[in-house]
């Protein structure tokens, strides 16, 4: 069997010596000192060389062949990729539900699309919202929901006449049930999470954008008050009662500096809250509102840097041990099936970003849907030549489905790997390289 290198491979050499080789098809790695790197550089430049049965050499190309860094020549690498992403977003798991309960907000951010003033999901919307997901949760499958808004927590009384429907269900249809919650964390005090945790949601992610000067400034409430003495003052009540909190800071160009003063301050309580996570969301075209300024939104180059200044190789989380991109993990839930984000009034959409346009529907939880038949599912990234070109496909995917979809392909929201690929392999190898 004739073999060549992979066209996905990506080869790194160390600062301090060896070299770090990644795959993105397989997500396979090697760590390697400084002989083993040039051995691999050899065997990748002419890797049908004959070498003696049992030498190193022979050894390590064994090696290169089984973890796929060496591939046959007739393997059509594109074709298995897309086959897989393909397969992945046909595949029907379970039932996905992103429930919007309002879209009423106590805050008004600047960046914020959405159209507060929609009534917000009453009992009978609700109760419709029961015998939907009854009918499309298969038997010993899963149900995933994400509590979403507006601010989800001004409607608690649906959320819990929900959850015990759903959970009822889960269990007469012996499916597992998994439920997380995005709040702006102002009503987040420790007596609502012990009575969240009795339906089941101890997972949070609530957002906070720097520090009380920028955060006020960005995430006020209706009323124009500063939350941030609030959020930080429920951030230490909860952190530790809590399975997860994800605190998400929006970056855009005017606050990275108070970001940064943050992520620092986060990472301080961390030692106390091992629940607390940080991660960074990159303001850009698709979720920044139409008033903001575009000389404010930093370039996906910008922000990756960013994301390694503040976080660290590492990366998201702000965790010290770097973990290696997964490949097809990502490929984004909108654009599989069985996987709806719910209005306050049942309209059925595939995206976040699309609550506050209402052209999106492709349905509703009463009437028909339109399941294949629309935008988000069947988008197919390898349609842009530079994503089917692109080294980075099987672990980015196209990125954000709806920016494809919005622009026309004129715009895309690449991978922060793109940019940060080779510190955060440098990251992991440190950790991998032979004693
Ligand atoms: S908290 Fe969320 S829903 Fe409320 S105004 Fe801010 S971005 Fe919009
Ligand atoms: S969006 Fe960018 S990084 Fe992602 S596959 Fe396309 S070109 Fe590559």
């Amino acid at each position: 069997m004739t073999l060549r290198p992979s066209r996905y491979n990506f080869f790194y050499p160390l600062a301090a010596e060896g070299a770090v080789l990644f795959n993105s098809r397989t997500g396979a790695a090697m760590a390697a000192d400084e002989a083993t790197a040039r051995a691999i550089v050899s065997l990748l430049q002419s890797p049908e060389r004959e070498h003696p049965a049992e030498s190193n050499f022979q050894r390590l190309k064994d090696r290169l062949a089984r973890e796929e860094f060496l591939v046959p020549e007739t393997l059509d690498e594109s074709d298995d990729v897309v086959r897989r992403r393909r397969a992945r977003q046909q595949l029907v798991e379970g039932l996905n539900l992103t429930i919007a309960v309002t879209l009423a907000c106590n805050f008004r951010c600047v960046y914020c699309y959405e159209d507060h003033s929609v009534a917000p999901m009453g009992r009978a919307t609700a109760e419709a919202l029961l015998h939907f997901a009854a009918e499309r949760l298969a038997p010993e499958t899963s149900l995933y929901v994400t509590w979403f808004g507006g601010e989800p927590l001004l409607n608690v009384p649906i959320i819990e006449f929900l959850s015990e429907g759903l959970r009822k269900l889960c269990e007469e249809k012996r499916c597992a049930y998994d439920c997380y919650m995005i709040t702006n964390g102002y009503r987040l005090t420790a007596p609502m999470v012990r009575r969240l945790a009795t339906l089941g949601i101890s997972d949070f992610q609530v957002t906070l954008d720097g520090e009380r000067e920028v955060h006020d400034r960005q995430r006020p409430l209706a009323g124009g008050q500063g939350t941030f003495d609030v959020l930080m003052r429920n951030l230490q009540a909860v952190a530790k009662e809590v399975s997860l909190i994800a605190v998400r800071i929006n970056l855009m160009r005017g606050n990275i500096d108070s970001a940064a003063r943050l992520v620092g301050r986060l990472k301080a309580m961390q030692a106390e809250a091992p629940a607390l996570r940080i991660s960074l969301g990159h303001v850009d075209n698709s979720t920044a509102n139409c008033g903001t300024d575009a000389e404010a939104l930093l370039t996906g180059a910008e922000f990756a840097d960013c994301e390694v200044a503040l976080l660290g190789e590492a990366g998201e989380g702000g965790s010290a041990k770097a973990e290696l991109p997964t490949p097809f993990d990502t490929v984004c839930s909108a654009a599989r099936l069985n996987m709806y984000v719910v209005a306050p009034d049942g309209a059925l959409f595939k995206c976040w970003n699309s609550l506050g346009r209402r052209e999106d529907a492709i349905g509703h939880i009463e009437g028909p849907v339109q399941d294949d038949a629309n935008a988000w599912v069947q988008f197919q990234p390898e349609d842009d030549p530079e994503c089917r070109d692109c080294k980075l496909l099987p672990i980015c995917q196209g990125g954000c489905a709806d920016v494809h979809i919005r622009t026309g392909g004129a715009e895309r929201n690449c991978t922060p790997l793109r940019y940060t690929l080779p510190q955060r392999l440098a990251a992991w190898a440190f950790d991998h390289l032979p004693p």
